[in-house]
């Protein structure tokens, strides 16, 4: 089976690596040449002499059984499905497309209604557990499309996560996705506001994020995060322009849902606004700074007010 992987960064270049550590035959494509030369060298350290890095997007997907996507947007997918020598062009009949990238449901339509014309079939096969789940292979992974599209492609997928959910039709993975991310997002706002309001009151950073994690405020994010927002490096892990995008996508999905959702407004607001300030490749932790200047008090414990 040959498999294409397109998208080698935070995400897809660890999941990459495990699919060559487990001897898959791999393309690689990144338009960050760099990033599939670090998965090759990760192959050919693993014995897998079947792993070749393409020149372009369509010599990746050509011949490939699988194409496999990591990628930022719904406008860069967009961008590498459609054209000449794009994904569906270069696809044969018969093929299959995972994308495991958080992606919304109205990219999905376009790009369904021309991969049925090729009779290529998609799954949307978002992923959650961060770099960490990427590179130890215990990603969960939530899929919508057909059933046994989804039975075919499955022990791929159980190279590079733990848990692999079928969850219905096309676009169910990706409502599970955004319903579960915007939690990230919520969390993260929700901890820096709690740790504010103890910092300003006399309470040092570090004991109240303690005091945080041992009660009912305890959560990944507090345990994950809660750490790097006290020492000023707020995460490299995920970048504050993606973070945006998925609450972006959150209140688009929400609007076509006809459901409000009032605090997802809100933080959408604070996301965007950092990423209008700061840059869309800062770390997604960065969010915590407009509280803190707006605050005139960084949550930093060592170097506070600087
Ligand atoms: P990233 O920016 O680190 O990686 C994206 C990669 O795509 C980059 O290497 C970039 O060079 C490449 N790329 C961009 N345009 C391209 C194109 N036209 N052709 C080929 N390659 C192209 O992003 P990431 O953090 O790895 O996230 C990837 C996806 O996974 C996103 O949809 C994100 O929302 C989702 N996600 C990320 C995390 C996380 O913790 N980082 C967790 C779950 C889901």
């Amino acid at each position: 089976m040959q498999i294409a992987f397109i998208g080698l960064g935070n995400m897809g270049g660890p999941m990459a690596n495990n699919l060559a550590r487990a001897g898959l035959r791999l393309s690689l494509y990144d338009t960050d040449r760099q990033k599939s030369k670090v998965v090759l060298s990760v192959a050919k350290a693993a014995g897998n002499a079947a792993v070749t890095v393409a020149g372009s997007l369509s010599e990746a997907a050509s011949g490939s059984d699988i194409v496999m996507t990591s990628l930022p947007s719904p406008k860069v997918i967009e961008e590498v499905a459609h054209g000449e020598r794009g994904i569906l062009s270069s696809l044969s009949a018969g093929a299959v497309w995972i994308d495991l990238s958080t992606n919304n449901l109205e990219s999905q339509r376009r790009i369904l209604a021309a991969a049925r014309e090729r009779e290529i079939s998609i799954l949307d096969a978002p992923v959650t557990g961060g770099i960490e789940g990427a590179a130890a292979g215990t990603l969960l992974i939530m899929v919508g499309g057909e059933k046994d599209i989804f039975s075919r492609c499955k022990p791929v997928l159980e190279k590079i996560g733990d848990r692999v959910l079928h969850l219905g039709a096309h676009g169910a993975g990706y409502v599970a996705k955004i319903s579960q991310v915007v939690l990230c997002y919520l969390n993260s706002v929700a901890l820096s506001e709690a740790l504010m309001l103890g910092v300003k009151g006399g309470v040092p950073a570090e004991t109240m994020l303690s005091i945080i994690q041992d009660s009912t405020g305890a959560s990944y994010v507090a345990d994950r995060y809660g750490p790097a927002i006290l020492d000023g490096s707020y995460d490299p892990g995920f970048a504050l322009g993606l973070a945006h995008k998925d609450m972006a996508l959150t209140l688009e999905l929400a609007n076509s849902l006809r459901t409000a959702l009032p605090m997802c407004t809100q933080v959408e607001d604070i996301y965007r606004r950092a990423v209008e300030k700061y840059g869309f490749s800062q770390n997604h932790l960065m969010a915590v700074k407009l509280l803190e200047e707006q605050n005139g008090q960084f949550l930093r414990g060592s170097a506070r007010n600087d």
